[in-house]
């Protein structure tokens, strides 16, 4: 099942970067922060951040959002975003895809944009060098290898 929502890409990746800003890393931890923004159904955006604690271990932003949206009742969504410091799209990792199946249809489009998407959207790249693929393909993509050939980045 498809959403039939239109989708801003552009506005749910601008909402992850926003996102980004809140993740939390312990002083323990190397530093790796993520955004994600989920949209739901409804057109309700849902941000979340990495909290990457010493006593829990890491949250992933992706994770972060979809228990924020659940917690409140909201269980369908229509896409999500993913963004990092990194200048390529990162992937979800292999919890973060199983999450996302049980709570996503599997054609849900995972949109996943580099830390410069501004910056070469402005230059004349309408992607902005973003990657998109749906949960279905996320979730037979195991070998990171392959992950990180098909969306040009690297799993986090
Ligand atoms: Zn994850």
């Amino acid at each position: 099942m498809s959403s039939n929502l239109a989708i801003d890409r552009d506005a749910l990746i601008k909402a992850a970067f926003e996102a980004k800003a809140f993740a939390y890393s312990s002083p323990f931890h190397p530093k790796f922060p993520v955004g994600a923004a989920l949209l739901s159904e409804n057109g309700e955006i849902i941000k979340g951040a990495s909290i990457d604690c010493v006593s829990s271990g890491a949250v992933c932003a992706e994770r972060t959002a979809i228990v924020k949206a659940v917690s409140e009742g909201i269980r369908s969504f229509a896409a999500i975003a993913i963004v990092s410091d990194v200048p390529r799209p990162i992937s979800p990792c292999g919890l973060c895809r199983q999450v996302m199946q049980e709570f996503c249809a599997f054609e849900m489009p995972v949109l996943m944009a580099p830390a410069d998407y501004e910056e070469r959207r402005s230059s004349g790249d309408e992607t902005g060098g973003a990657s998109i693929l749906s949960i279905r393909e996320l979730i037979h993509i195991c070998e990171p290898e392959i992950s990180y050939r098909l969306v040009g980045g690297e799993s986090h």
